[in-house]
């Protein structure tokens, strides 16, 4: 007989007093989503039905849509991306990736994976997408499927030319498939209006919910290439035509994510509750108002004011120190965590969700800045909170 391993109960490795997360995902979740995260019911029958139905509704107003196909999958964003991916594209199909960092590349690798003849756009550091060169891109290569990012969360830059190099695709026949998963809730991407064919979210970033359920909708436009696919679908968890099942004739397909679908029900019924206007507008001052007070601490900011993404802002670290000797301080010191970098030598704050709420906005300025000095360099901790302060004065957020 194998002997029982021995384990910690997790109170004993998980800390007394939780770490604020200030990354770039997960974010702190509102009590009524963990409450709703902690039931299961039975995943078929009429209670779900109804909390689908109305995560359909939700769903088109968060991704600003009249589609009607728009499902849940049970798995990671990268999950949601897999989904759009692998039914829209198949061996031979034409693919335009835009890639401006580590999430756009994945992109373009799941699209590889799956048959398409892949073309990489490469966008310069510290740039948007420009659409000029799409639209020469466009016409030379004749693409049937153009993948993007709203925001790349590694290099923490922000397309901001998006509905414009969505309309140049939609021009030419072409889908466009954009990863939204840091992005969605938190900023302008109205779906229909920009001519947008498939939009991708994770539970864990925007929307402030749990990790490991996500959405994906598609356009109707996108649809009719979902059906009229000849190419077997390889992934069956994935193939969206059967996930209707669920999502559509309240029946089975596999059995659905109970609790993570029921926290996301009270995640987007708090951003429909919200608004979107106000919560893009919070979102945009809290991270501005973030951003204000970096710089007043004496810090610089990664990326040019043009293509600086708000959902997670990425800092420049002083010569000599590391992204994770200050990451491991921040996190021991003042119990707040912060993300380091897939590439670039910075720092990532995310801004999404919960963390773009006034009290998180001062321990995190605060916390940063006493870190930077106890790792020997010199900032103005007092400047940057009172520029953070006075930036948050002037508008209702504070
Ligand atoms: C976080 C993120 C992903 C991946 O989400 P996972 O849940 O980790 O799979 C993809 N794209 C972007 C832009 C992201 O920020």
């Amino acid at each position: 007989m194998r002997i029982a391993p021995k384990v910690d109960h997790l109170s004993d490795i998980l800390p007394d007093e939780p770490l604020l997360m200030m990354g770039a995902g997960p974010v702190p979740i509102p009590n009524s989503v963990s409450s709703a995260n902690g039931i299961v019911i039975n995943h078929l029958g009429d209670a779900m039905s109804r909390v689908i139905e109305q995560i359909k509704v939700m769903g088109r107003y968060i991704f600003q849509t009249d589609s009607p196909w728009l499902m849940g999958v049970a798995g990671p964003g990268s999950a949601a991306m897999e989904m759009a991916v692998s039914n829209l594209i198949w061996p031979g199909t034409k693919v335009l990736c835009v890639c401006n960092g580590f999430f756009s590349k994945r992109l373009a690798e799941m699209s590889r994976r799956v048959g398409g003849v892949v073309e990489i756009i490469t966008v310069p550091e510290g740039e948007g997408v420009n659409p000029d060169v799409i639209s020469k891109k466009l016409e030379i290569f004749n693409p049937d499927i153009l993948t993007i990012v709203q925001g790349e969360t590694s290099h923490t830059t922000h397309n901001t030319d998006l509905g414009e190099v969505s309309k140049l695709a939609g021009q030419i026949g072409c889908l466009v498939i954009v990863d939204a998963v840091c992005t969605l809730s938190t900023m302008e991407l109205p779906m229909d209006a920009w001519g947008v064919d498939a939009v991708i979210t994770g539970g864990q970033k925007g929307l402030s919910s749990i990790p490991g359920v996500s959405l994906v909708a598609f356009s109707e436009c996108a649809w009719r290439r979902v059906e009229s696919r000849r190419a077997p679908m390889v992934h069956w968890t994935l193939d969206a035509k059967l996930a209707t099942k669920f999502w559509h004739d309240a029946s089975y397909h596999y059995t659905a994510p109970v609790s993570g679908l029921l926290a996301l029900h009270e995640a987007m019924r708090l951003v429909c509750h919200e608004t979107l206007e106000l919560r893009f507008e919070r979102h945009r001052v809290s991270s501005q108002a973030l951003q204000s007070g970096i710089e007043a601490l004496g810090l610089r900011l990664y990326v040019p004011k043009a293509y600086r993404l708000n959902s997670v802002v990425g800092v420049k670290l002083p010569q000599n120190i590391e992204a994770k000797t200050v990451c491991a301080h921040i996190a021991k010191r003042h119990r707040v965590e912060i993300a380091g970098s897939f590439g670039p030598p910075i720092i990532r704050i995310g801004q999404m969700g919960e963390q773009c709420r006034a009290h998180n906005l001062f321990r995190t300025l605060h916390a940063l800045g006493s870190t930077f000095n106890e790792l020997g360099c010199d900032l103005n901790v007092p400047e940057g909170m009172a520029q953070l302060e006075n930036y948050l004065l002037k508008s209702d957020f504070a």
